[in-house]
């Protein structure tokens, strides 16, 4: 039957699509696949269809997997609660895309069928690991042209999170960063890699820590100063170094006991963090007390820090078609890599998983789809 829609000049015929879902939250046995998804289908007329050709995993989708998030992900999808709990089932997971447009939604000026774009897709949002996706078009962006699908799906969820914590919360830019001294806690994985490679391309100095073993890996992403936080407590060798303009702590744990003394106080540093307790918090306690609870707690914490001259912050993905406009043209431009760690085939979503699970990533795991 024809699936002409309002807002899409399309008729295609199609309602149903390949893709890797959950119905219920749970480990990795909740993950199935099946020839049955339903079709994305455009509601707003600024939305696009993407067939995708590979998909990125990340820490979050696992976390989603098992619930983590639910709460203020269903308050997203349905903000006046009209729909019954466990309506978000089939869900489709991952969050990056690398494909082409298939469809554009009457008022997308931006974009045409064919064009080839990369995306991260908000986690409210049907994912990536399926043959087709809808986005709004400025979540889109066109992708760059050096790169394959595969290394391009590697990038856009951490990219939009390193340029929303580090521009956004942290103030950097390109043209501020030639005379500041950065630390990165926790360089090797995805937000890290990234990070390393976009702060060198501005000019900063940055310093990373991570383990052993991972020290060649990021010096070659362009790291000026390695510190392997599996010798010691890796506070004791940051201590004796210059102090720092800005952290970016991809690590959390116990590390703002001690980060925020690194940073040069009374000057405008910050120290921002990825490991927040805001999804915890309103799976705990509910959309609105937890959204309490946590702004209560990142004041707290901002004043404390504020008294001693350096910035407390909180920093969050961002989905963003023009901040990937930006990262493509520092790509092409041969400033910043894809740092793929392991690529899996469309029938290997589970193992995908499994190695995301695992931690101790170097780079991205990417899914290739077709
Ligand atoms: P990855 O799993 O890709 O990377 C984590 C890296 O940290 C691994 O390379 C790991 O390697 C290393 N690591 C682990 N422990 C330490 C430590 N104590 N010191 C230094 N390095 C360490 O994660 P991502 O880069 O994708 O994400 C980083 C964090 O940011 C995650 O907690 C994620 O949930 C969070 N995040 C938050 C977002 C938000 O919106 N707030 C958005 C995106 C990410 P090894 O164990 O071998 O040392």
């Amino acid at each position: 039957k024809s699936t002409r829609r309002p807002f899409s000049r399309s008729s295609r015929c199609r309602t149903i699509m390949p893709a890797w879902v959950i119905d219920k939250y749970g480990s990795n046995d909740v993950l199935r696949f099946t020839r049955n998804a339903a079709f994305p289908i455009i509601d707003y007329p600024n939305e696009v269809i993407v067939k995708v050709f590979a998909a990125g995993l990340n820490p979050l989708d696992v976390g989603m997997r098992g619930g983590y998030g639910a709460a203020t992900m269903s308050m997203k999808r349905d903000p006046l609660n009209m729909k019954q709990s466990g309506s978000e089932f089939p869900l489709i997971l991952g969050r990056d895309v690398s494909g082409v447009i298939m469809e554009c939604g009457l008022d997308v000026k931006y974009f045409r069928e064919r064009d080839e774009v990369w995306a991260a897709i908000p986690p409210w949002k049907q994912g990536s690991l399926a043959e087709f996706v809808v986005l709004s078009a400025n979540e889109v962006s066109h992708k760059p042209k050096s790169l394959s699908h595969t290394e391009a799906a590697a990038i856009p969820y951490v990219a939009t999170t390193a340029w929303s914590a580090l521009v956004n919360t942290g103030g950097l830019s390109k043209d501020n960063c030639a005379n500041k001294r950065i630390l990165i806690l926790g360089g090797s994985g995805g937000v890290g890699t990234f990070a390393i490679q976009m702060l060198k391309a501005w000019g900063a100095h940055v310093t990373v820590t991570c383990s052993q073993n991972a020290e060649r890996f990021v010096r070659e992403l362009g790291a000026d100063h390695v510190v392997d936080y599996t010798a010691g407590p890796v506070e004791e060798p940051l201590s004796e170094l210059d102090k720092f303009d800005l952290i970016l702590d991809n690590v959390g744990g116990d590390t703002e006991r001690w980060a925020l003394s690194l940073l040069k106080p009374w000057s405008g540093s910050k120290y921002v963090t990825l490991v927040t307790p805001f999804l915890q918090n309103t799976d705990s306690l509910g959309v609105a007390d937890g959204m309490m609870q946590t702004a209560a707690t990142v004041a707290t914490k901002a004043l404390k820090h504020l008294v001693k001259g350096v910035h407390y912050r909180w920093g969050f993905f961002a989905p963003s078609g023009p901040a990937l406009d930006e990262i493509r043209d520092m790509v092409d431009a041969g400033q910043i890599r894809a740092v793929v760690d392991e690529t899996f085939s469309f029938s290997q979503v589970p193992q995908a998983f499994d190695k995301v699970e695992k931690g101790h990533a170097r780079g991205k795991t990417v899914v290739e789809i077709s």
